[in-house]
């Protein structure tokens, strides 16, 4: 079978690869977990390793059309460089694309996570049909991707799409992990739902909360899908902590709706799977911030599809459907 693609997608925890087709169906795929702790040496070897188990899977190179690898941090498509990765230590200045096409002879793009998982909605997900969408992704930390025209959205520099990093509350006591206060990302993500939910049980700790309970006393075991728990079943303190995550996630898309005017937006990620109950709360607050809420009221949010395999999606959407996408020369 030809026109097959190698799709890769390098996370601090685990590193996942498939074999999509140009169709867009996965046919095989393998995990494993990073040793990102081991150094850049030892993760790329295990990419390489993933690599060449999938070449040989899909029946030799031939068969293939390309390799596609995202990771997050900043990928720079055009050149192929990854310029920093966060969460993968010594992934920094390294010209992946030319070393994955030295090692294997065949034509290598890379791209940033959430650019690649956009883009896969777009293509064989939830947004099939749209041109226009912006993807959102809401766990550890919140990863965008602006896809315009069925295509990634990169800059004048290949760095745009960072919406997890607009702030919306410069006065916020919450300092983002890239410095600035009050980042969507500072105030909604997985692990700031998480803070908020343990200041407010420091500060109301007469009031009964089933958080407290759930979590036998023990604050760090407090998780997202636990306040979702606790506040599906009325408790006051959980309720009113995703409440407020619905609240930010609104107001910043409302932003985001003003500004890129998408005929789709899609959400993903954990946090993204609490559901209706977060959604109505985003939807509520996106009216009150946003231009036009009348036309904002008909774009439609919906959930991710691709789940746990959208970055091997992703990372193979670069060269689906042939060439559409295409940043750099074959
Ligand atoms: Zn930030």
């Amino acid at each position: 079978m030809q026109n097959l693609t190698i799709g890769i997608d390098v996370g601090g925890t685990k590193i996942a690869g498939g074999i999509v087709t140009a169709k867009g169906r996965l046919l095989k795929s393998w995990v494993v977990p990073t040793k990102a702790h081991d150094g850049v040496k030892t993760s790329f070897l295990q990419v390489r390793r993933l690599i060449e188990r999938l070449i040989a899977e899909a029946g030799g190179k031939h068969n293939l059309v390309g390799i596609g690898l995202c990771a997050p941090g900043t990928l720079d498509p055009k050149t192929g460089f990854v310029i920093n990765a966060p969460n993968l230590p010594g992934w920094e200045h390294l010209k992946l694309a030319h070393e994955l096409e030295r090692i294997f002879s065949l034509p290598a793009r890379v791209e940033n996570d959430a650019n690649a998982a956009g883009l896969a909605e777009v293509l064989f997900g939830a947004a099939v049909g749209h041109r226009n969408v912006f993807y959102v992704t809401v766990s550890t930390g919140i990863g965008t991707g602006i896809i315009i025209d069925r295509r990634i959205y990169h800059g004048s520099r290949g760095v745009a799409g960072e919406g997890g990093h607009v702030s919306i509350d410069y006065k916020s006591p919450y300092r983002c992990g890239c410095g600035t206060l009050g980042c969507i990302e500072a105030l909604a993500s997985g692990p700031a739902m998480v803070r908020r939910a343990r200041v407010r049980l420091v500060q109301e700790y007469t009031t009964p909360s089933l958080l407290r309970t759930m979590s036998h006393g023990q604050m760090k075991l407090i998780s997202p899908e636990m306040i979702s728990e606790a506040a599906r079943k009325g408790d006051a303190i959980a309720k009113s902590i995703l409440d407020e995550t619905g609240f930010y996630l609104g107001v910043w898309l409302g932003g985001m709706i003003t500004l890129l005017d998408p005929s789709a937006v899609v959400m993903g990620g954990g946090v993204a799977r609490i559901g209706k109950p977060l959604f109505s709360k985003i939807r509520e607050a996106i009216r009150h911030y946003t231009l036009n809420p009348a036309m904002a009221a008909k774009i439609p949010i919906l959930p991710a599809k691709l789940q746990e395999n959208v970055g091997v999606y992703g990372a193979a959407s670069l060269f689906l459907p042939a060439g559409e996408t295409a940043e750099r020369p074959l």
